[in-house]
């Protein structure tokens, strides 16, 4: 049995941009505001087409910002040090992940690639993803997003230097305003090492590009 399976510790949420604590809107009053929202767009909430709309968008809501329900901190807390020494780069690449911009709510979709040199304790790779997902299921910004990943995991993991980038394409750019298709953003942040080495930030960029 390993350390993934022993018992867990009690979800503590330590971020204050979450929701949960406080005066949380009900359900009801969250399809109330869809239906005022469906009535300003110039249609009739409730024509048959739309009956289930705001519940179904209630819905998607969920799992859009279920990231304000998740602790990355906690996601980080289970670590292994049994790793013979090992102290070279881990990275997890291209990572897909949906956000929403906080200027529009219209989607991020890209990827990101987390990497980090140990300093003694590693955690398990998919706990990486995890963080990725905790923080994209928020309202963002890419910039913050990124920098929230890799300030998390070194942080944390107190490793010998962390690296993310993130690309993505910004639906609030593609399909509104300036509508520009195909245009990528490209983020990263650079911790320890992969700021402070020139070898190891070139060979993270390479595996990157
Ligand atoms: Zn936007």
């Amino acid at each position: 049995m390993d350390a993934n399976h022993a018992a867990r510790k009690p979800k503590v949420l330590r971020d204050r941009s979450s929701l949960l604590g406080g005066d949380r809107p009900s359900r009801q009053e969250a399809e109330a505001a869809l239906r005022t929202l469906l009535r300003w767009a110039g249609d009739d909430p409730e024509r048959n087409g739309l009956a289930d709309t705001p519940a179904r968008v209630v819905r998607a809501f969920e799992e859009h910002f279920a990231g304000y329900a998740q602790d990355p901190v906690e996601i980080l807390q289970r670590t292994f040090d049994e790793t013979e020494g090992y102290d070279e780069m881990i990275v997890l690449r291209g990572i897909r992940f949906e956000s929403h911009c906080e200027h529009h709510m219209a989607p991020i979709v890209g990827r990101a690639w987390v990497a980090y040199v140990p300093s003694g304790r590693v955690v398990g790779i998919s706990k990486l993803a995890r963080v990725v997902q905790a923080y994209a299921k928020r309202l963002q910004i890419q910039e913050k997003m990124t920098a929230q990943i890799a300030n998390t995991i070194n942080d944390v993991l107190k490793p010998h230097g962390v690296g993310v980038i993130i690309k993505a394409e910004h639906h609030c750019m593609s399909t509104r305003g300036v509508h520009k298709h195909d245009a990528d953003m490209v983020t990263s942040r650079m911790l320890g090492c992969f700021r402070d080495n020139p070898m190891t930030r070139q060979e993270f960029l390479a595996i990157a590009n």
